[in-house]
């Protein structure tokens, strides 16, 4: 039996066809790459997160001179939310790098955590991932990848 997985999501030639909402929180994402600790791959990430009370809390990607134990922006920014803010669904996250000529997609193992936290709190989380002056937004962190890891 032939099965197919696709979806529609939004393509945007620059950041200012996003709505306001998503343009400020695209910029959090961008002024956290800005908290970024990465002397060895030099590629700072920030992720920022909109919460449904409105609240915006942001990572980023953070390594370390044993190369396995540094985390992406994504992952940091998640286990902050899990760890402080439970109660209050995630509604948008936004992701951005410095260099930034490409837009930046979260890791693989990133996107399994998005995918956990989406099924968690029960709501979607739309994705916007940026470069310099362009985004993709999916609706949901669902599309990031079809078969994910399940207990
Ligand atoms: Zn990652």
């Amino acid at each position: 039996m032939k099965k197919t997985f696709s979806f529609d999501y939004l393509k945007y030639q620059s950041l200012i066809e996003l709505s306001k909402e998503e343009y400020k929180l695209v910029m959090k994402a961008k002024e956290a790459c800005g908290s970024s600790y990465a002397p060895y791959s030099n590629y700072r990430v920030g992720a920022a997160a909109l919460l449904e009370s409105g609240e915006i809390i942001t990572g980023s990607n953070q390594e370390s001179e044993v190369f396995p134990a540094g985390v992406c922006a994504e992952r940091s920014l998640l286990y902050y939310y899990q760890s402080h803010n439970i109660g209050d669904s995630i509604r948008v996250i936004a992701i951005a790098s410095k260099p930034d000529e490409k837009e930046c997609y979260p890791c693989g193992i990133c996107r399994q955590v998005i995918i956990d936290t989406e099924k968690r709190q029960g709501l979607p989380i739309k994705i916007i991932m940026t470069g310099a002056d362009s985004a993709t937004v999916i609706p949901s962190a669902k599309y990031l990848m079809p078969f994910i890891f399940e207990l």
